[in-house]
């Protein structure tokens, strides 16, 4: 699942190819006028904003993508063996040096500059927790006007803080010791940097590693399969108190929420 992370991840790799010129672009049949722009510019910038990626290019044009759950890119020289069968690319890049493919993702857009500035869900998206200018006030802010939202909602909304996805959730509000249904208006400054404080160094920490998302500490994990703290663990005993894990359903997605009931007290 691509969270904030791996997106941060993948725009680190494809930095490698900024500077170099556009050969070959391919992109399903829709895009494939404008793709033309493309064809022969240079790569100027590449920009991540939680789960969304932006690649610039010379004439103002830009690609804009979004992985959500399937979504991955294979960034490598030109005639890589792809990972996966070509008719899943949704985006095929040949630079001078390099060959770039975006596999399943279900958002891979080919607009002007113009329209990326006016782009709603673009544009309405919160600070992104793994720039270096995050600042945990300005999302202090956007919580305290949620209402009744719970916290574990609100933590996904990407217009609030952008870039935490299912597990980092569950883990985030676990090492927080915050538990899930909380008000997300009542959560306190403090708790709040505590979250981020946890988080941040975390998922800094998965960008640079492949495969799984791990957040145990290696002695914790004595078991291949033992990667985090309480995500995917209901019914297992909690690292710290051994209170049995749960989990509920949370949120206009009803997506899974773990948590430890002593570790995370309601009140
Ligand atoms: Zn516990």
């Amino acid at each position: 699942m691509a969270e904030g992370h791996a997106v941060a991840r993948w725009g680190d790799a494809l930095r490698q190819l900024v500077g170099e010129r556009v050969t070959v672009i391919e992109v399903p049949p829709r895009w494939r006028e404008r793709a033309e722009n493309i064809g022969g510019a240079l790569l100027t910038r590449v920009e991540t904003h939680g789960k969304h990626l932006v690649l610039h290019f010379s004439n103002d044009w830009v690609v804009h993508t979004h992985a959500m759950q399937y979504g991955s890119w294979q960034i490598g020289p030109i005639g890589q063996e792809l990972r996966k069968e070509a008719r899943f690319a949704r985006l095929r890049l040949i630079t001078e040096r390099h060959e770039v493919v975006f596999f399943h993702g279900p958002v891979m857009e080919v607009l002007s500059i113009d329209e990326l500035s006016t782009h709603e869900r673009f544009q309405s998206l919160g600070p992104d927790l793994l720039h270096d200018d995050f600042s945990v006030s300005r999302v202090l802010d956007a919580m305290h006007r949620q209402g009744t939202r719970e916290i574990g909602d609100a933590v996904l909304d990407q217009r609030i803080v952008s870039g935490i996805g299912n597990i980092y959730k569950s883990e985030g509000l676990f090492l927080a010791g915050i538990h899930p249904r909380r008000p997300a208006a009542e959560v306190t400054a403090s708790e709040l940097d505590t979250f981020f404080a946890e988080l941040i160094p975390l998922m800094q920490d998965g960008r640079f590693k492949y495969g799984m998302t791990v957040t145990l500490p290696p002695d914790l994990q004595l078991e291949p399969w033992m990667r985090n703290w309480v995500y995917r663990r209901r019914g297992h005993p909690c690292f710290v108190c051994a209170t049995p894990i749960e989990m509920f359903r949370q949120g206009e997605f009803q997506r899974t929420t773990y948590f430890c009931p002593h570790c995370q007290p309601i009140a």
